[in-house]
């Protein structure tokens, strides 16, 4: 069974592009993960600049991203 991801800040059930990008940006062994916005708080980088690495890692061909 899998146990959906949630933000480990806001408690909400996240999506498979922002549980990709915490891997992609913060390691891969990572035990922590961030939504979208969380995450961009945490870097200090604006949502979209976010969205659009979704973007460019999925151009990219990256498998963490749908
Ligand atoms: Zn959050």
């Amino acid at each position: 069974m899998t146990k959906k991801a949630k933000c480990y800040l806001c408690d909400k059930e996240l999506e498979k592009n922002e549980v990709g990008l915490s891997k992609k940006l913060l390691g891969r062994n990572i035990t922590r993960y961030y939504c979208i916005s969380c995450l961009a708080d945490y870097l200090d980088i604006s949502v979209d600049d976010l969205l659009s690495k979704i973007e460019e890692f999925k151009e990219q061909g990256c498998r963490l991203f749908s």
